[in-house]
């Protein structure tokens, strides 16, 4: 099995046969193994249906510790449909794991609702930067604790204007934590974040 050979677990490769999948996308190839094997940043230039959300999912995954329930992985993107679909994926692919919950926080849909949701214990969040800025600054999410934060969809999240959340909500993030950014393009805005919150990121290109 072509994932079993990337490093991955068997609860993944189960969730992924599952899905059907038959081999990894050229991103999977290149992001899994530098992920699973190096506790490093990573800097990903990959379009939109190129299979980046495994690429990032499924390392995330295998290195969450499902008997803790405290939060481990922070995922943010641009937009509420994105933000729903990286859910439904990552839940998908964690089908297998016991114990892992992974929780959507996003704007226009009841706050109290979400920090129900969270109190419950989420190792995995994926959010929006504004929704999640603002349940961070009134203390019902607490990401004091995680080792992993992803930004995917970069450029699009900047464009949107979201570099003063993007900057408060890591600002609240441990310094020890590895970031791992992915974007269509490389604009100077990206870069600029690279350079300001990333510690000698790996680099791909798909
Ligand atoms: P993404 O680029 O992450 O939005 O993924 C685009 C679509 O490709 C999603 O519907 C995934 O479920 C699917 N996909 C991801 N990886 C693979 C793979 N290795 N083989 C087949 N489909 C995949």
């Amino acid at each position: 099995n072509k994932f079993e050979q990337l490093g991955l677990n068997a609860e993944i490769v189960n969730a992924v046969s599952d899905m059907g999948f038959e081999a990894p996308s050229d991103v999977q190839e290149k992001a899994i193994p530098i992920l699973l094997q190096e506790e490093t940043d990573l800097v990903a230039l990959a379009q939109t249906g190129t299979g980046k959300t495994a690429a990032f999912g499924f390392p995330l995954l295998q290195k969450i510790n499902a008997d803790s329930k405290h939060t481990q992985g922070l995922i943010l993107s641009p937009t509420r449909e994105l933000c729903l679909q990286i859910t439904n994926e990552i839940q998908n692919y964690a089908k297998y794991i016991k114990g892992l919950k992974t929780v959507a926080i996003y704007g226009g849909s009841s706050i109290s609702d979400q920090a129900r949701a969270i109190k419950k214990g989420a190792q995995v969040i994926v959010a929006t930067p504004g929704r999640m800025k603002d349940m961070v600054s009134r203390g019902m999410i607490d990401i004091s604790k995680i080792d992993y934060c992803i930004l995917d969809e970069a450029d699009e999240m900047l464009n949107m204007g979201f570099y003063e959340d993007i900057t408060d909500i890591l600002s609240h993030t441990p310094k020890d934590k590895k970031t791992w950014l992915f974007s269509a393009t490389m604009p100077k805005e990206v870069s600029t974040i690279a350079k300001k919150f990333m510690n000698n990121p790996v680099e791909i290109t798909v």
